[in-house]
């Protein structure tokens, strides 16, 4: 059996992960400080024998870190998931220091624990690296455009770095990495407070409070529902190293990253409707201020991501949507 290890594995994508893991027959240690996550998320599986929870915090890991090794013993990891980062900007932005060392030290313990095992690495980067894209849709080759000192930097300079790091010990100590730039995604075990567009509208349109667009509400998102993500982050990490290598070498990327998301583009304002219209809420649209360094446009390129894993989004907007209120009217 192999072992899976998950940082981030109490969140909302890192649980989804998990979940997906243990049924495609994985033993998984997943390892969160339950910052943004909580139990709640897993307990859907937390009684799962081959599961195992580790509160800790990232930047305090080491690869022989007993507490590490499942009560099964063996503690062998086969394959690592990088998720450990709150990634909606009202709480990274809450503690910009500490997101910005999650971001540095929690992929530094990942490729020190790949580089002691032998074990495969995906890390979750993200289209903030793309910052507020020069270029529409965003591919792979773009470098971004991105602020070093605003809001938002602590998040998308912590993930720039990541990618450096990861990039840097394949080409140092060619290690077997993959990374993936996830576009916004979506779906149940957001958290209620998570400040994210998805998550607010939904709450806020099932209580019946103004549903709050900032700006114009005329930037636009491409939204992702989280199955679709793991479905491709699953068959990424299944192919073999010289296949990923050769890929990318071909495709004249400096290192294995992939654009995943769904390219549906919609402006804010379109998907405030659309929530409204589905919840059939009497909520108003008021609007807020724009916060700062919010990029205007975002929609993936996946080229390369149908090519590698003959993957492309399968659940739309408008089923994602319904399946995520769902969630929330049970939960709220
Ligand atoms: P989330 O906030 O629900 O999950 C992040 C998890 O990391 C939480 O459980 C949190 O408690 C944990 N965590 C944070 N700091 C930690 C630390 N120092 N040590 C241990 N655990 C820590 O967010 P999510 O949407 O599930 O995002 C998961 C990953 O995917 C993040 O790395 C994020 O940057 C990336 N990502 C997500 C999206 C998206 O739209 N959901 C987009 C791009 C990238
Ligand atoms: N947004 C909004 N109202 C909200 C939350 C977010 O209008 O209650 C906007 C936000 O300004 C951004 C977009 O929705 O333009 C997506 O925001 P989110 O925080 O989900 O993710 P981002 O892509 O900005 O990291």
């Amino acid at each position: 059996m192999k072992t899976a290890l998950v940082t981030g594995g109490a969140g909302f994508l890192g649980s989804h992960l998990c979940e997906r893991l243990l049924a495609d027959g994985l033993r998984v240690v997943a390892v969160d400080n339950l910052y943004t996550g909580s139990r709640r998320n897993m307990e859907a599986f937390a009684d799962n024998p081959e599961f195992f929870f580790v509160e800790a915090d990232v930047c305090d890991l080491s690869p022989g870190d007993p507490r590490l090794v499942p009560p099964q013993g063996g503690g062998r990891i086969d394959e690592i998931y990088n998720l450990a980062c709150p990634a909606s900007p009202v709480h990274y932005q809450a503690t910009p220091l500490k997101t910005l060392m999650t971001s540095i030290k929690g992929v530094l313990f990942c490729l020190e624990l790949a580089k002691a095992t032998g074990a495969r690495l995906l890390h979750a980067s993200t289209s903030e690296i793309y910052g507020d894209p020069l270029v529409h849709p965003q591919e792979e080759h773009q470098w971004g455009n991105v602020n070093t000192i605003g809001v938002r930097s602590c998040y998308d300079e912590g993930k720039r770095v990541a990618e450096t790091l990861v990039a840097d010990n394949i080409r140092e100590f060619g290690i077997d990495a993959r990374m993936v730039r996830i576009f916004n995604t979506y779906g149940p075990r957001m958290h209620r407070d998570d400040g994210r567009v998805v998550s607010n509208f939904i709450v806020q349109a099932l209580r019946g409070d103004d549903v709050t667009i900032y700006g114009d509400g005329s930037q636009t998102r491409s939204f992702q529902y989280c199955d679709d993500l793991i479905e491709a982050m699953r068959r990424y990490m299944s192919l073999d190293e010289a296949v990923v290598r050769g890929f990318f070498a071909r495709h004249a990327l400096g290192a294995p990253v992939l654009n995943v998301g769904n390219p549906g583009e919609y402006t804010v304002r379109e998907l405030a409707e659309m929530v409204l219209a589905k919840v059939g809420s009497n909520s108003r649209l008021a609007t807020k201020p724009l916060p700062g360094d919010d990029p205007k446009r975002r929609r993936p390129d996946i080229t390369l991501a149908k090519e590698l894993l003959g993957w492309q989004p399968r659940v739309p907007l408008a089923d994602g949507l319904e399946r995520t209120i769902e969630h929330f009217r049970a939960t709220l």
